[in-house]
């Protein structure tokens, strides 16, 4: 197979794909001419920004699978081995966030946010590379959050699941190196999206863009650049980096002269 045909038939996996960030991803792989498939707990949701995808001339199906379930992962990649033999590029994107005070944290919030959020990361990489390793080439995004760079108020279990994120992504880079596959993580800051919608209170939102020089929140689209430049062909020498897209929130300090 020559390179422009591999090149052609490239398939993208999206995790959380369907609504948000994930579909924005998703679209714009597709524009980037890969096919992608939009896999999602909601079917129905993922179901439909597939249709949108195809019928503004990409190529894109959807799949259900629930990343916080092991079982369900390693069937989804079964399926996509059988239906494609291949898996170029993965988006690990699907994440959960609910906030609790540090003291009130019940330990079961603590371990669905770290299955689905991390443990999901590291299973689907696992089953993404290995179909990578057969043509010795790959690209591998793990979105991880602002939220793992900067403590944030409630945000004990989010936060360091996104921490770990992006140690995570250096553990992987480091070992898939070698066989052309890599492996980085871009860290949204705040972004208008279902969950923002749902978890960011008016105080939550003031507090957000205070800290912010661009005193705005993103759009999905704005991460959805950075996550396809990432998965170029010729952003062939960057791996093991997180890439914060924050409208200058990790950078800043004293706002106000
Ligand atoms: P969202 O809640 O708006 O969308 C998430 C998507 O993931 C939905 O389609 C949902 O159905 C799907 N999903 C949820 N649980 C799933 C599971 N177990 N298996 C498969 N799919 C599942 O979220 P978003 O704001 O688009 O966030 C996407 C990613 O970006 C998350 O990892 C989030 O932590 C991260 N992030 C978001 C922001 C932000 O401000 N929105 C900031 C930093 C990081």
């Amino acid at each position: 197979m020559t390179e422009q045909d591999s090149r052609a038939l490239r398939v993208a996996l999206v995790t959380g794909g369907a609504m948000g960030i994930g579909a924005a991803i998703a679209e714009r792989l597709a524009m980037d001419g890969l096919h992608v498939l939009v896999a999602d707990i909601n079917l129905e949701a993922a179901n439909v920004t597939a249709a949108k995808i195809n019928a503004s001339g990409g190529s894109a199906a959807a799949l259900c699978m629930d990343v916080s379930d092991p079982e369900a992962i390693a069937q989804t990649f079964a399926t996509i081995e059988l239906d494609y033999g291949r898996c170029d590029v993965l988006i690990n994107n699907a994440g959960i966030a609910k906030t609790y005070a540090f003291l009130d944290l019940p330990l079961d919030a603590w371990q669905k946010t770290l299955t689905t959020n991390l443990t999901s990361v590291l299973l689907c990489g696992q089953h993404a590379a290995r179909l990578m390793l057969r043509h010795q080439w790959g690209r591998i995004v793990n979105i991880s959050s602002v939220s793992g760079l900067r403590a944030g108020t409630g945000r004990t279990a989010y936060g360091t699941s996104k921490a770990a994120v992006i140690g995570l992504t250096r553990q992987m880079a480091i070992e898939l190196a070698e066989h052309g596959i890599t492996v980085n993580s871009v860290a949204p800051g705040p972004i208008d999206t279902p969950m923002t919608e749902a978890l960011h209170s008016a105080e939550t939102r003031l507090s957000f863009t205070n800290g912010m020089p661009m005193k705005r929140y993103g759009t999905p689209a704005e991460i959805a650049a950075a996550v396809s430049f990432l998965a170029r062909p010729d952003a062939s020498f960057i791996t093991g980096h997180v890439v914060p897209v924050d409208g200058g929130f990790i950078a800043a300090g004293v706002l106000n002269i």
